[in-house]
């Protein structure tokens, strides 16, 4: 499977979809939503997410809000819906002047809240949390009904009001559904609807002291908006009784819930708490550390949103949990970067290398392909003098067997260049270490090719030392050593398969002059070496770079093995 030979699939979501429309369920519209909790920045799985519900709406001539599910003042900020609006609106999504806020609808959902307590379908409770739970059951035993569950309705009004007017401490009443205590089913054990917690909300400040649960606040967002398809993820599968069971008893407009699976990738977690975790104990440099999954380390990285939004099409919408090996993204990553990136010379590992017959002070300058992709993009001049840097890792003083780069004695290309020869080193005489290699050149080779149809074994990138910016290179492994880090042993945590070599700084690397003054965010590709983008943390005079991915495409790889 390559990116470019699959079809957009004739999914689930979209068959109900279409049979809703045919039907005329919902006069035939379409509205989805994309509901997440401002509690941390958005990740892969929830760009998903995002591309299903706007994809979907898109194609169906529908809508598609964007609501945060702020009912959780304690764990939610504002730096996180600004960050979320700034990764949506990147992905390429536009959810025009619908941007909603649980947090908009406390006043209505208070008043559907009083109307299952006219109904007596809901009651004000004063069991502690751990009574609560404690009474919940399990899945093979009932639940034991709560003394308080028969309380007059005019006393549950009464009290109901007095928590919303601050009247009690925290954690003192909740206000529960009731439905069944014996039902196999816990969600449906009486849950909790709203709790008393006096917490600073990002929106709606200190007005309210009491706050609604999800299950009970999702449902009514959805009437609310109108939405006609309510699409979520598989955990939600148990919890669709309870969503159907507040919107019938209070008999309102009643989306549809429909479930898909999460997508997880290997050798990361997608899971914002734990993702949170990462950041406060200073394992990654923060939410968009290059390591992570969040869209904004995505970005930073170099990944482009078309990336994403092709991985998100290419990997389907399905009913069953699977999980993507992470060389498919990467794969995706390569073909995106292929078309679009630049090509440029940079030394990762700079080893000096002098042309002891190339006169000191000449400077040439040869024509380089700005990328055989696309030839469109042209040729720039790379300048060439006595003085050069090639990587530490294509010279060897003692090559092993199938070592085709430079050592003593032998001839290879420089790209775009000369044929050169080694004809000695300069070691440290101390540390022994080499510091110089020196060859000479042949005049006959410019721009790389014997005129005597004599062949070399391999070609190698440099940069002249006068000309090149010197540059910091980050360089990423996988964040996590263990395919699913999720699997932990007992007594351990998922932390503790954190790669701690999964970022390694290079210094002093070497960069063609035509990289002064690129912008940050813009993405190369080092001939040999992968594909590099420019980090916000570069400064005038401080090229910083991160490589976004190697050149080999593992995936390829195991494709082939598998035909
Ligand atoms: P997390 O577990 O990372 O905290 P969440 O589901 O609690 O995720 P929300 O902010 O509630 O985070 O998510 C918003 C939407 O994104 C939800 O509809 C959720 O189902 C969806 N979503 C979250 N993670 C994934 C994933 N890995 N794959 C697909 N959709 C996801
Ligand atoms: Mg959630």
């Amino acid at each position: 499977m390559t990116t470019g030979d699959i079809k957009p699939a004739h999914d689930f979501i979209r068959d109900i979809i279409r049979r809703d429309i045919q039907t005329n369920k919902y006069d035939g519209r379409v509205h989805t939503r994309f509901p997440p909790e401002p509690n941390a920045y958005l990740h892969i799985g929830h760009a998903k997410s995002i591309y299903i519900n706007f994809s979907i709406a898109n194609e169906f001539n529908g809508l598609c809000n964007l609501r945060f599910d702020d009912t959780n003042p304690t764990k939610e900020e504002q730096e996180y819906i600004d960050a979320i609006i700034r990764d949506i609106r990147w992905l390429g999504f536009d959810w025009g002047d619908r941007l909603h806020y649980a947090s908009d609808y406390f006043e209505q959902m208070c008043e559907y809240a009083v109307q299952l307590i006219q109904k007596g379908k809901a009651y004000v409770d004063e069991l502690t949390a751990g009574e609560i739970r404690e009474y919940r059951g399990t899945l093979t035993e009932p639940g034991k009904q709560s003394p308080y569950r028969e309380r007059p309705i005019e006393e549950n009004l009464d009290l109901f009001k007095r928590m919303r007017a601050g009247e009690f401490p925290d954690g003192s009443y909740v206000l529960r559904a009731k439905i069944d205590m014996d039902s196999p089913n816990m969600n449906m054990r009486d849950p909790v609807m709203y709790r008393i917690l006096r917490a600073r909300h990002p929106r709606t400040g200190d007005k309210w002291c009491i706050y609604p649960m999800y299950d009970w606040a999702h449902g009514l967002e959805d009437s609310i908006e109108g939405i006609t398809h309510s699409i979520c993820t598989l955990e939600f599968e148990d919890h669709r009784p309870l969503y159907d069971w507040f919107l019938d008893e209070l008999g309102i407009y009643h989306p549809q819930q429909i479930e898909f699976a999460r997508l997880n990738i290997t050798y990361t977690v997608m899971s914002k708490r734990l993702l949170l975790k990462l950041v406060q104990d200073k394992s990654v440099r923060g939410f968009d550390d290059p390591r992570l999954p969040t869209l904004s380390g995505l970005r930073r990285r170099g990944y482009t949103p078309e990336v994403i939004r092709n991985f998100c099409q290419h990997t389907g919408v399905a009913k069953a949990n699977t999980t993507i090996d992470v060389a498919f993204l990467e794969h995706c990553l390569r073909e995106d970067l292929n078309q679009k990136a630049q090509r440029v010379m940079g030394v990762l590992r700079p080893l000096r290398l002098v042309i002891d017959n190339y006169p000191e002070d000449q400077v040439e300058e040869f024509d380089a392909m700005n990328n055989p992709e696309d030839h469109a993009t042209g040729t720039r001049k790379v300048p060439f003098s006595r003085v050069l840097y090639i990587e530490q890792d294509d010279f060897r003083e003692e090559p092993p067997p199938k070592y085709y780069r430079l050592a003593p004695g032998r001839e290879v290309r420089l790209r775009y260049a000369y044929f050169i020869t080694c004809v000695g080193i300069t070691k440290d005489e101390r540390s022994g270490e080499i510091v110089e290699v020196h060859c000479t050149y042949d005049p006959a080779t410019r721009g790389g090719d014997a005129s005597d149809g004599r062949r070399v074994k391999s070609t190698l990138h440099w940069v002249s030392a006068r000309h090149a910016l010197e540059a910091e290179v980050r360089l990423y492994d996988l964040p996590f050593s263990k395919e699913n880090p999720m699997d932990v042993e007992e007594g351990t945590d998922f932390r503790a398969y954190f790669n701690p070599n999964s970022l390694e700084v290079l210094t002093s690397c070497r960069v063609e002059p035509a990289l002064a003054d690129v912008p940050s965010g813009s993405r190369y590709q080092f001939e040999r070496m992968g594909y590099f983008c420019v980090d916000p943390d570069s400064s005038p005079g401080k090229l910083v770079f991160n490589r976004i991915v190697s050149l080999r495409d593992t995936w390829l790889k195991i494709q082939k093995q598998q035909e």
